[in-house]
């Protein structure tokens, strides 16, 4: 335990932690002494007396997905009667409404479908951005860009940039999942793309002045050692670019999905061990997400406790995690409330984290 004191010390005061300093904490650390060294980091880094949250809303413009992940309840193959592409107006209809919520931005994502072609990608953002130019389009996840840049036999950067010229402000973190190559060759049940081919989309996009998000979804029968691994490879991609905003830790939800009762579900106990020892362990990150979406209000509220200073959107309209079993929604008002109980000031935030 004092080994443990050590490095929670270590942690508070500013300093690095090593690999094995952080599988420690995974073996060893108490939910009650992380969430406390969490907490002092989180108060060092951001306004101490405040949470943030945007309100923002989650398009899957496509269900349609060549991947089929054994962990996805959302995708279907491109001949199934459930499939679909949403017109270019009910996208544009749904940013509308956003904007008539007081939202200020939205996250596109897909599906990777087989035929789209880059002109599809150029053309909604295009459209977005003439019809909402304020909306901040945080758009298309590591796996869909890479499989994009395949399909078009493009430089990657390349692909990119088009999407950049087209509109496209930032890249979410999605298709991180677990970022160690036995876990993902486990979850998947196509070639997805790789540890390194994730990190490499946002290196690209760091280098073309993007900033993006990085996410870890946890709880699929990974070891710790896999958990250590994708908080080291996200730290050394911010060591090299600075390009990430924030970290946004979430748990496998199961219901539906290939893996359902083939893993035990994280419970809190192990989200908020794993939330606290991400804010640890990423010391060049600056914000990092409570996720309410996946483990309720009541947790929401205490991930403020051990680490997150922001509790992410209040998800006008969320499919993916729906899809497998996380029902929860949430007002503007309930958001503030939510913060408020647990004792902060609520602070509505644009995506790239300038307040509103
Ligand atoms: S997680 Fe994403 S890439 Fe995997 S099957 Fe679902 S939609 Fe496709």
């Amino acid at each position: 335990m004092a080994a443990v004191e050590k490095i929670l010390d270590k942690a508070v005061d500013g300093g690095r932690l090593g690999r094995d300093e952080i599988q420690a904490l995974f073996d060893e650390g108490g939910l009650l002494e992380l969430g406390q060294a969490a907490a002092a980091v989180r108060r060092r880094r951001n306004p101490a007396a405040e949470a943030t949250y945007i309100i923002d809303r989650n398009i899957n413009y496509t269900n349609v997905c060549v991947y089929r992940c054994r962990f996805c309840a959302f995708y279907r193959k491109l001949d199934d009667a459930e499939a679909y592409v949403l017109p270019f107006a009910e996208v544009a209809a749904k940013v509308a409404e956003t904007v008539a919520a007081g939202g200020t931005g939205i996250l596109l994502q897909g599906g990777v479908h087989p035929k789209l072609r880059l002109e599809y990608y150029e053309s909604l953002l295009a459209e977005l951005k003439r019809s909402f130019p304020q909306v901040h389009l945080h758009a298309f996840s590591a796996p869909e860009i890479w499989y994009l840049a395949k399909l078009e036999d493009m430089p990657l950067r390349e692909v990119i940039a088009r999407l950049v010229q087209a509109g496209l402000d930032s890249v979410p973190g999605g298709g991180a999942e677990i970022l160690e190559d036995e876990t993902r060759r486990r979850i998947f049940s196509r070639a997805k793309a790789s540890t390194k081919q994730w990190l490499e989309v946002h290196r690209e996009a760091h280098g073309l002045g993007l900033r993006t998000t990085a996410t870890m979804m946890f709880g699929v029968g990974e070891s710790s050692a896999a958990r250590v691994e994708h908080l080291l490879g996200v730290r050394e991609l911010q060591d090299e670019t600075g390009g990430f905003t924030a970290f946004i830790p979430w748990t496998f939800q199961d219901a539906n999905t290939d893996l359902e009762g083939e893993v035990e579900p994280v419970g809190g106990f192990d989200y908020l061990r794993t939330l606290a020892i991400s804010r640890l362990a990423l010391d060049t990150i600056d914000h990092v997400q409570g996720s309410w979406v996946t483990q309720g209000p009541k947790l929401g509220q205490l991930s403020l406790y051990f680490g997150a200073d922001d509790l992410g959107s209040i998800m006008l309209e969320e499919n993916v995690v729906a899809a497998a079993g996380a029902q929860y929604r949430m007002s503007q008002a309930d958001m503030e409330r939510m913060i408020r109980g647990a004792g902060y000031e609520p602070r509505q935030r644009r995506t790239l984290y300038e307040p509103l």
